[in-house]
């Protein structure tokens, strides 16, 4: 399952982060993914707070998803455009010729996490 092996490096990323940043606890992690990048976003949540249950650093935490359009440029007449279902195909001219600009996204964006000394939390940003 792929979604199971991304959700086991988000884990690993950010359990590193949070020793390096001295958190006693994980809130949060919000992910950017692309509608292009093939991954099914419910079995990654699903598998991420399974994964998450099992870390002491990270039980509990939510994963909070944005989304990135899949779109494309027309290298022939320049027209942007959304991808309908992986199919890269100029809708003003019909040709292959394009270039995918956005949506291939899959990236930690930030995590939330109280640190160990005082009770505030902090934000730690990429
Ligand atoms: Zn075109």
């Amino acid at each position: 399952m792929h979604e199971l092996s991304i959700a086991q490096s988000i884990v690993e990323v950010v359990e590193a982060t949070a020793v390096e940043n001295r958190a006693s606890q994980v809130n949060s992690v919000r992910l950017l993914i692309g509608d292009g990048s093939g991954v099914a976003i419910e079995p990654l949540i699903f598998s991420f707070e399974m994964i998450a249950s099992m870390e002491p650093l990270l039980s509990g935490a939510k994963l909070l998803i944005e989304r990135v359009p899949h779109r494309a440029r027309c290298r022939k007449c320049a027209t942007e455009f959304i991808i309908p279902d992986f199919v890269v195909i100029c809708p003003a001219c019909q040709v292959w010729d394009c270039e995918v600009i956005s949506g291939t996204e899959l990236q930690v964006l930030e995590m939330e996490f109280d640190a160990e000394s005082e009770e505030e939390e902090q934000l730690c940003q990429n």
